[in-house]
């Protein structure tokens, strides 16, 4: 029985060549523990020579499990000393990077395993529970190894020819549960996570483009951005010849919550601050930020009653009719018509008969009217930035009690940045990768 367990998980644990698979014991708790050891005697780093053999110890990795029970393996690893005094090696011991990459903690198979899990959006809890692992054993296995390939991958960022910027919450931490930024960077043409950088100011957008090759950024013609001055220095800075485009949904967002603040004032005056569920503002607040095209007939009686019943300045629906105008413009086929539209509509909300809320509005509009418009010639959008958003999203939720800027990069570009999976069998990660972690 032993003997054929021993075949069976050789097959399992696929040593190869120059790897003996030696006892195989059960573990307290039904868990099994299986020996491996190098064969063959090498030859000395340094110079070429023969080496001594100078004890061994055992070293135990986390691996997949067999015959559905958790599994370690146990490495004797053997240690070598060279003989030659004009040596500069002195000692050394088995290295195979078959098995473990140096210092792990997980065997290489293992660690691949965790790392496409984590690729597919499974919780880390969740992996290292299938291992019989601690949470920090494989969250260091998925950061090495993801890491190494995502290094590897270089070619995961080429041929960029619209590149999108955008905020994304990336998690809360400590005690007062502070909201943590980052940046996504897409390829907004072909709708692919490329990165994320900490924190939304100018400098990390631009220190990563920057990071790119002359050749990598004369490709990119199309700068896509939502309506923020720091991506707009970023792309000003590090992609000048770029051509800016305001992101549509940007656009329409901003009139929205431009809707939203009027409503929430014209509410607050008449209702004297006593806001409950049933005022009628209150009531049509979805319908009023839905396309008007998707409103249904009873929703536009709804509308115009409850505008007529809670609205006695017809301020809302001013800022409901900017809203809409605005969304007219991006049916507008040509360039310069939909500029011309877009600066007659600048114009009039800045009008004083207009709450300071659409004056507000009309100057933003104004002031971003190039970058707008010019989605009429691109027509590119960070609709790409916003599934990638989303994604980051769902990561979030998997990936529950992630604090970490780096684990958080690492799982949301193993996820949702198409990497080149079939790399991940051909590397092995160095010995030295810059990490702050902890190696698994
Ligand atoms: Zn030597």
């Amino acid at each position: 029985m032993a003997v054929d367990l021993t075949r069976a998980l050789l097959l399992i644990v696929g040593p190869g060549p120059g790897i003996a698979v030696g006892d195989v014991r059960g573990r307290r708790g039904g868990g099994l523990e299986i020996e491996v050891a190098l064969s063959g005697r090498p030859c000395c780093g340094g110079c070429g020579g023969p080496v001594w053999a100078h004890g061994a110890s055992g070293v135990r990795l986390a691996d997949l499990p067999a015959f559905g029970r958790p599994t370690r393996l146990v490495w004797r690893k053997r240690r070598w000393l060279c003989p030659q005094g004009s040596c500069s090696v002195r000692t050394f011991t088995d290295q195979e990077p078959r098995i473990a990459p140096p210092r792990g903690r997980m065997t290489a198979r293992a660690a691949r395993w965790a790392t496409r899990r984590a690729g597919a959006g499974r919780a880390i809890t969740e992996i290292a529970a299938e291992l019989g692992t601690g949470w920090h054993t494989a969250m260091a296995a998925v950061h090495r190894w993801g890491r190494a390939l995502l290094d590897a991958d270089v070619s995961r960022v080429d041929g960029v020819t619209a590149l999108g910027l955008d905020e994304v919450l990336m998690f809360r931490r400590g005690p007062f549960r502070d909201k943590q930024w980052g940046t996504t960077v897409v390829d907004a043409r072909r709708g692919k996570l490329l990165d994320i950088v900490a924190g939304r100011s100018a400098q990390g957008a631009t220190r990563w483009i920057q990071g790119r090759t002359s050749g990598w950024r004369r490709r990119v013609r199309w700068a896509v951005m939502d309506l923020s001055g720091p991506y707009r220095r970023a792309f000003g800075d590090a992609l000048p010849k770029a051509t800016q485009v305001a992101d549509p949904f940007h656009v329409v967002k901003l009139a929205n919550s431009t809707i939203d603040e009027v409503r929430r004032r014209v509410q607050n005056d008449t209702t004297g601050g006593r806001g409950t569920k049933h005022d009628p503002l209150y009531r049509i607040r979805r319908l009023l930020l839905m396309a008007h095209e998707r409103v249904t007939e009873r929703g536009e009686a709804k509308l115009r009653g409850l505008l007529a019943a809670g609205d006695p300045q017809g301020e809302v629906r001013d800022a409901w009719h900017a809203k809409e105008t605005l969304r007219t413009t991006y049916r507008i086929g040509d360039h310069q018509l939909a500029l011309e539209a877009l600066d007659e509509l600048a114009r009039d909300l800045q009008d004083d008969t207009y709450s300071p809320e659409l004056n507000r509005l009309g100057r933003t509009l104004h002031a971003w009217r190039t970058q707008i418009a010019n989605w009429h010639r691109s027509r590119v959008t960070n609709g790409p930035t916003e599934a990638a958003n989303n994604s980051a999203k769902l990561i979030k939720r998997v990936s529950f009690g992630v604090t970490n800027y780096d684990h958080y990069r690492i799982r949301v570009l193993l996820y949702a940045g198409k990497p080149d999976w079939t790399l991940l069998d051909t590397l092995t990660p160095r010995q030295n990768a810059k990490s702050r972690f902890k190696l698994p």
